[in-house]
């Protein structure tokens, strides 16, 4: 799939290749700490998204991701998939590291083939490792590949009694650009994943609305990801966003 000068751009997508998560961090923005199974994205489906998005909208940078994406035993295909429809957009695999150490030379073959970045979040827990990713990464003649984000904060958002201010929670939202793909809908913020918190505490709180690729033209995809207003959902998101050092639930 080309690049194509009819096509609107967006310049950011997370697209998770499964829910579940092997750390527990408090405030997960994507919810992974209520994530009790194993959910894997099923491949068939995602390649059905990926080139169905592709056929819509240029993307500049997609992130891979979770939860922890090296769970999934397809990791590699969804790596082809994503490359294969967006040949030219910067390709992320998003993980906590932690499974890195164990992958075998296919997976590191996929990320050099298709030209992936690791986009490693790290924990204070967890920096020893960092020298034994980036050898790894080095033996592959990849080093270069590497994405470093230390994860030290964390930003308390949810609200789960719908009490804030629509306005004042969008204006002061740094999530609202970070796109979602899941379950063949877009959603502008990860707040998608909301879903568990309602699953788990038999509640019915507001997600952000889905934008179904399939159903909309790319015009009208656009238009929805770009509104820039606040949504029902916002209500359910603290008004000023509250900075926490990064801990995980015991
Ligand atoms: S490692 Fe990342 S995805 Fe997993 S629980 Fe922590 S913040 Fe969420
Ligand atoms: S629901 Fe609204 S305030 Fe909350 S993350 Fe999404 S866009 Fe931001």
């Amino acid at each position: 799939m080309l690049f194509c000068k009819n096509k609107k751009t967006i310049n950011y997508l997370e697209i998770h290749i499964t829910d579940s998560c092997n750390l527990k961090c408090k405030n997960c923005s994507h919810f992974c700490y209520l994530v009790d199974e194993l959910i894997l994205i099923n491949i068939d489906d995602f390649k059905k998204d990926v080139e169905e998005l592709s056929k819509k909208i240029n993307i500049n940078t997609i992130r891979l991701m979770g939860g922890e994406p090296l769970l999934h035993p397809q990791v590699n295909e969804f790596m082809y998939y994503t490359r294969l429809f967006f040949p030219n957009s910067i390709i992320k695999l998003v993980t906590n590291g932690l499974l890195l150490a164990a992958k075998k030379s296919d997976f590191w073959d996929c990320v050099k083939k298709y030209n992936i970045y690791i986009d490693l979040s790290y924990y204070s827990l967890y920096k020893k490792y960092i020298d034994e990713v980036k050898n790894i990464l080095k033996m592959n003649n990849i080093e270069d590949r590497l994405w470093l984000v230390d994860q030290k904060i964390f930003f308390n958002l949810f609200n789960q009694y719908g009490t804030s201010n629509e306005e004042i929670a969008f204006k002061n939202c740094t999530r609202k650009i970070c796109t979602n793909l899941w379950n063949h809908k877009l959603y502008i913020c990860p707040e998608c994943f909301r879903y568990y918190y309602n699953k788990k505490n038999k509640t019915n709180i507001d997600l952000p609305y889905g934008i179904d690729i399939y159903k909309m033209s790319s015009k009208k995809i656009y238009e929805n990801l770009t509104k820039n207003k606040p949504l029902k959902a916002c209500r359910y998101c603290k008004e000023i966003p509250v900075a926490q050092r990064w801990q995980m639930y015991k």
